[in-house]
């Protein structure tokens, strides 16, 4: 519902409306009833970044810097293409900004970083997931030999 802003009539009809800027805002043409004057809303999607709230309570701004940093950092020396560095990058990016959320916990962006570790590279997140959540040696060990099952029952697999 839009109010004409030429005489404050209650609703005024959407005559036509499209697409514009691939796709990022819809334009509406829109009449009123009441004074059949004409006018143009333009609707876009709201999708910032949420802010993040550190774990001593501190919030801090979403930084595609510091998640690309985190990321690299654990995947150093790894067989792993900018690409598919990038794309998973910008999945979580997309995460954060479909979240719907005004601010998001710094434990929710560590969660998407392991979930993307994991499809990419099991020392990546061994590494990443060993900071991270603080694993004691006992978790690290069970945790080194759990994914090692998981990548021999993968090639075995793929060698069918
Ligand atoms: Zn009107």
């Amino acid at each position: 519902m839009m109010y004409c802003p030429f005489c404050s009539a209650l609703d005024t009809k959407v005559i036509d409306s499209r697409l514009i800027r691939e796709g990022n805002q819809i334009r509406r043409r829109r009449e009123c009833p009441d004074c059949k004057e004409r006018f143009t809303t333009y609707e876009v999607a709201e999708l910032t970044l949420p802010r993040i709230i550190k774990r001593d309570g501190r919030r801090a701004p979403f930084s595609e810097e510091k998640l690309r940093a985190g990321v690299l950092r654990a995947l150093e020396k790894r067989p792993v293409s900018v690409e598919q560095v990038e794309t998973a990058i910008a999945r979580i990016v997309r995460k954060g900004m479909t979240a719907g959320e005004r601010e998001i916990p710094s434990s929710q962006i560590g969660e998407w970083v392991m979930e993307e570790l994991y499809q990419l590279d099991p020392v990546a997140y061994v590494r990443f997931a060993s900071v991270y959540r603080c694993f004691d040696i006992d978790e690290f060990h069970r945790e080194i030999s759990r994914l090692t099952k998981h990548v021999k029952s993968k090639s075995t697999h793929t060698r069918k």
